[in-house]
């Protein structure tokens, strides 16, 4: 078995699935029923574009976990101008990936400040050397959702994108529209198309992704969920059904 993939048998001796804010509770608190020591750990993959980051904010709203997304880490460095930032941004501007000794530090820094706590990784790992990190530092995923999306549907979803950099909301100007064109619907503040989210740079980061992520696939075979389909929306209550089992 390689090393970041542990059986999830552990976790499905759950106690009856609880409900409203007490699910919510226990949901950061699992150490008496999904997992013995810590809260629940997922990490969530698929295709840049594919709908991670609507779905992990659905999971944060859900199971009160903490929402640990390497691109808006890197974003948030980027707005406030940090060194690390500016030597981000001409890698994510190409549609290139940050270099893994950045990655790793960063990340493993945050999981290291979460201690026990419950927590949703996203966009890390993108490759087998993150992934072979991640596992040494004891960062063992419980489960890991693999979202399965056809490129040809990344590619039309991804010219019709609008995000609100602070919150990580997404909207579709077709499928999801803000109420207001252009303006986020809960703090009203300006959306903005990222400067990565180009026909160009998407189909970059596609390649980049199918080369380098779907071995991972592979690394994380024994905790993986796979879950097909072109809409979050229908995606979701599948992975509901998954994650209800170990809450
Ligand atoms: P995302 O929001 O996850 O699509 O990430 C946006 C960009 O940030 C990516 O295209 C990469 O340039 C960079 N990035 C995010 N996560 C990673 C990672 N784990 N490794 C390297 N680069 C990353």
């Amino acid at each position: 078995m390689l090393a970041g993939a542990r059986g999830v048998g552990h976790l499905l001796k759950s106690t009856p699935r609880l409900v409203g804010s007490e699910s919510s509770r226990r949901a950061l608190c699992v150490g008496t029923t999904a997992a013995a020591s810590h809260g629940l750990r997922m990490l969530i993959m698929g295709p840049p574009g594919g709908g991670k980051g609507t779905i992990s904010n659905w999971i944060k709203a859900d199971y009160k976990t903490n929402h640990v997304s390497s691109g808006d880490i890197l974003r948030s460095h980027i707005e406030q101008g940090t060194e690390l930032g500016t030597k981000a941004a001409d890698f994510i501007r190409n549609g290139a990936l940050v270099p893994d000794d950045v990655m790793v530090g960063l990340i493993d820094a945050e999981l290291d400040r979460l201690g026990g706590k419950s927590w949703l990784l996203d966009g890390f790992p993108r490759n087998d050397t993150q992934a072979q990190s991640l596992a040494s530092k004891g960062h063992h995923p419980d489960v890991v959702l693999l979202l399965d999306i056809p490129d040809e549907v990344i590619i039309e979803r991804i010219k019709h994108r609008w995000v609100h950099v602070s919150s990580g909301r997404v909207y579709h100007t077709l499928y999801n529209p803000p109420q207001k064109e252009g303006i986020d619907d809960e703090t009203g503040e300006p959306l903005i198309q990222r400067p990565d989210d180009t026909v160009e740079a998407v189909t970059k980061r596609l390649e980049s992704y199918h080369k380098m992520t779907d071995p991972l696939a592979e690394f994380f075979k024994n905790n993986l969920r796979t879950f097909k389909g072109s809409e979050s929306k229908k995606i979701y209550p599948e992975i509901q059904k998954v994650l209800s089992t170990m809450i």
